[in-house]
């Protein structure tokens, strides 16, 4: 079994790190949290007073950070973890962030021998809990077999997207995607639901036929239509609105870097901006529904 530091014990990391006990892992953990640090540690970790603590003299270290400037600011300078870990521990950052902050971080710590991958996650705060994430990992095919260690204890689908910063473009592209059908079948849906149609039986219609996707499939935008999704249950659990939004800013800027034409994405975010505006930033992201009137 791995000695394992793992630094950011939020919503999503917390279940991660209890994982990695439950799996018989030797793991060290640090946030800036107590509360969040306590309720890792009644299941078997090890706390400590710093993130550096954490990454000292380990095989991994995992972070699971809210955004860029978080990871570029544990990593990074004079007293960051790259100060203190040793030449064979590998780093697996897991927060979703822009890609030219997983490089600069990759980029710093190359320069001293050591090794650092992306490796964002889908998959939300139950598949956390359950242990079945998607990692989406960038950097090289060594590293990522290594990383499997740990990742297959805390996921189900563990892929390699190409070289360092790879992971965090695909995990964005695919959120972009998500918001857009999410938004089409919304649209569609309400539409129908105007013109008389039963939203159910539309969706049967439309599921098995050319409009057929993941929305309709495992995540109907309507309440009723499925049991068991945020939809039927207000809005509640799932995916938040400010997530969804935090990514189509990622893939916007992503976007603008790389001169790519993203129309779909660009209105997607105009429409989660105006959503959340709306105070609907905290609802799961499929409440979007809501911003497509119903005639009355
Ligand atoms: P969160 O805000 O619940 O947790 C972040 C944790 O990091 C907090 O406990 C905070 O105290 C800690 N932290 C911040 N700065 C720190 C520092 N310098 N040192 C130590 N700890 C520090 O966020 P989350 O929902 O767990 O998300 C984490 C990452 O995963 C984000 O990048 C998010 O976009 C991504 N993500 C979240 C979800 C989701 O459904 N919540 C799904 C997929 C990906």
């Amino acid at each position: 079994m791995a000695k394992v530091g793992f630094i950011g014990l939020g919503n999503m990391g917390g279940p991660m790190a209890i994982n990695l006990v439950k799996a018989g892992h030797d793991v060290s953990v640090f946030d800036l949290s107590s509360d969040a640090m306590n309720s890792v540690v009644q299941h078997g970790a090890t706390s400590t007073a710093s993130a550096n603590e954490a990454a000292t003299d380990k095989d991994f270290v995992v972070t699971m950070l809210p955004a860029g400037k978080h990871v570029k600011m544990v990593y990074l300078g004079e007293s960051g973890l790259l100060s203190v870990v040793n030449k064979d521990t590998l780093l697996i950052d897991s927060s979703t962030i822009d890609a030219d902050s997983a490089k600069t971080v990759a980029a710093q710590a190359a320069q001293q021998g050591i090794a650092f991958m992306d490796a964002p996650v889908s998959g939300g705060v139950a598949g956390a809990a359950a242990g079945t994430l998607s990692f989406i990992c960038g950097g090289s095919q060594q590293h990522f077999e290594r990383a499997k260690t740990v990742l297959d204890n805390m996921g189900k689908n563990i892929f390699l997207a190409g070289e360092v910063g790879a992971g965090q473009i695909a995990k964005i592209c695919n959120n972009m995607l998500l918001s857009v059908l999410m938004a089409g079948t919304s649209e569609a849906l309400k539409m129908g639901m105007d013109n008389g149609l039963d939203p159910s039986v539309l969706s049967d219609i439309m599921l098995k036929s050319s409009g057929r996707n993941w929305c309709l499939e495992l995540y109907n935008p309507v309440p009723g239509v499925m049991e068991s999704t945020p939809a039927s249950n207000d809005y509640q659990g799932g995916f938040m609105v400010d997530l969804m939004l935090k990514d189509l800013g990622l893939a916007a800027q992503a976007a603008q870097m790389s001169k790519s034409s993203t129309p779909l994405g660009a209105m997607a975010q105009s429409l989660y901006s105006m959503h959340s505006n709306g105070g609907n930033g905290t609802k799961d992201f499929s409440s979007i529904i809501e911003m497509f009137a119903t005639k009355k």
